[in-house]
């Protein structure tokens, strides 16, 4: 199919991303531009030895950037929000014609990075602060806790957000003063590189930030093995890989998984908002976001009227292949997940589930389109009524009580997201705090809680370990020096005290400082 190429993305603006890449071997992987199908660049394939390369260069540009005082490192990222922001159609550019996402999406994508460079640049001095504590004696001792850089961080990141992915997560570590390897899918390198050509335009030193590529079991152990702390985003198959492998070795990892999240509307919701909502979460980015819905639970009273909306508002979806703001749906992201999406909607079909509308891949379209899809009638023995499809596929099913619609969301190994719709929202925020996810959006999807930079965001269950954003989302990237000073040796006996008596004093100061609340 004919589709003009962004003017942006030329072909010397994409050799150039992908010079950064190391590879000794001289091995490529040949990256597409997903609507067409077509080669774009030969991306470098990293080896191991190219991946303990690239943790030596950025371990000797780190210890210089951690030495530089906060207010300085901080700098970069204020002028880096700037050039982010200023490039912003460029970077979706890149996004879209490496993930086939559409456009509206990947400019939303485009703006993460700079909407946490804004949080943290608030919030990182406080949270980087030396806090002086008082010691066990009182004017006697005292005890700093102080944040120290983990060293390197190892990222690795899925092809899903791989701009938001990988340079998002990376941004509180940096500020930390950590240096960063980071892994993107081969899919989806080009971002991410991109990312990091504007952090070491704002000043970000060169060498601190590098990017290696190739398939996961290939460079992943390499990784795992010279980083000081692991932040991945991927699979919950996956992530048991990487978080088994940093439990050996014994350093923190950051897990962010699957999902398989539910959505419960309420009896008293407005439901052309529903609907509206219904439609981004069963739907945006081709149903590729790891917070998005695929269980839909509706009332048995107001069942049929949703099924009806929400069915003419999929089938007025504008799905299509195009840089420009048009289509509502974008495609999926290669063939082979494409007919991953396939196999799941032909097993459920084969089992006994309906299809309401959708259900077939459009190759008229781009190589892996794949129709916004209804589903009705799904059980838990079909792939898709247990295991995370990742497509633009969702079922719908009835409840009779609250109860039961908490204990159907809740019926999963997942705990990622979910979403309440209601009326009356104090009433939804009950329900919604019974939910066993890690995010709960109220009369929202997900778009709340993930733009929320001040709170935690993860997943529990089996859909994670650790969380991004909020006070953790940059501590994780620390470790703590317990810097403790005892100015006059009073901590014992002194010599010949006889010790049932130095016991005594010990015991009644315990006691005298608990009456007193100094300690
Ligand atoms: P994936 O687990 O297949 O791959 C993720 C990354 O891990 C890729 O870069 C891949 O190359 C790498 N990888 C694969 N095997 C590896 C190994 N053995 N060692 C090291 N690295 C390895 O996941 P995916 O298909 O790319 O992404 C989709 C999944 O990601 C979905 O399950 C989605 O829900 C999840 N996701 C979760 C979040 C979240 O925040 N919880 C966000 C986005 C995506």
């Amino acid at each position: 199919m004919t589709l003009q190429r962004p003017a942006s993305i030329t072909d010397a603006f994409l050799d150039q991303l992908v010079s950064r890449v190391p590879s000794t071997s001289g091995g490529t992987w040949k990256l597409t531009e997903v609507y067409t199908g077509e080669v774009l660049v030969e991306l470098p394939q990293s080896t191991p030895q190219d991946v303990e390369a690239a943790f030596a260069t950025a371990r000797a540009a780190q210890k210089e950037w951690a030495a530089r005082p906060l207010k300085e490192r901080l700098e970069v990222f204020k002028r880096a929000h700037a050039i982010f922001i200023e490039n912003a159609e460029r970077t979706t550019d890149l996004i879209q014609i490496e993930s086939g996402k559409n456009r509206r999406m990947a400019i939303e994508e485009s703006c993460d990075p700079p909407m946490v460079m804004s949080h943290y640049l608030k919030r990182a001095p406080k949270l980087l602060k030396s806090v002086k504590r008082g010691g066990p004696v009182p004017m006697l001792t005292t005890s700093t806790e102080i944040r120290v850089p983990k060293g390197i961080v190892g990222i690795i990141a899925p092809w899903n957000f791989p701009f938001a992915t990988g340079i998002s997560d990376s941004i509180s570590a940096l500020m930390a003063g950590n240096g960063i390897v980071l892994k993107p899918d081969n899919k989806t390198a080009l971002s991410p590189l991109y990312g990091v050509q504007m952090l070491e335009e704002a000043g970000l030193p060169k060498g601190l930030f590098q990017v290696v590529c190739g398939e996961g079991p290939d460079v992943g152990p390499a990784l795992i093995d010279n980083a000081n702390y692991v932040m991945f985003t991927g699979s919950t198959a996956t992530g048991r890989v990487i978080g088994e492998r940093a439990g050996r070795n014994l350093i923190g990892a950051c897990l962010e998984l699957g999902g398989k999240n539910p959505m419960i509307v309420l009896e008293d919701a407005d439901f052309d908002e529903v609907v509206q909502g219904a439609l981004f979460g069963a739907f945006g980015n081709t149903g590729q976001i790891c917070m998005h819905i695929e269980r839909m639970y509706l009332p048995d009273s107001r069942y049929e009227e949703f099924k009806t909306k929400f069915v003419a508002a999929t089938k007025a979806l504008n799905v299509g292949a195009a840089y420009d703001f048009g289509p509502d749906v974008g495609s999926l992201i290669s063939v082979d997940h494409m007919e991953r999406v396939r196999s799941h909607v032909e097993d459920a079909v084969a089992k006994g589930a309906t299809v309401l509308v959708g259900g077939k891949p459009r190759p008229d379209l781009g190589p892996a389109f794949f129709e916004p899809t209804i589903l009705e009638g799904v059980t838990k023995d079909m792939v898709a009524g247990v295991t995370e499809t990742f497509g633009p596929v969702v079922a719908l099913h009835r409840y009779s009580s609250v109860d039961e619609a908490v204990a159907l969301a809740n019926d999963t190994e997942y705990g990622l997201n979910a979403s309440v719709w209601g009326g009356d929202v104090a009433t939804a925020c009950t329900v919604g705090k019974r939910i066993e996810s890690g995010n709960v959006n109220v009369n929202d999807i997900l778009a709340t809680a993930f733009a929320s930079k001040g709170t935690p965001s993860g997943g529990i269950k089996q859909s994670g370990v650790g969380a991004r954003h909020g006070d953790q989302g940059l501590l994780k990237y620390t470790d703590v020096q317990n810097l403790a000073v005892l100015k006059k040796q009073v901590m014992g006996p002194r010599p010949g005290q006889d010790y049932d008596k130095y016991v005594k004093g010990m015991l009644s100061g315990l006691k005298m400082m608990r009456k007193t609340r100094i300690r």
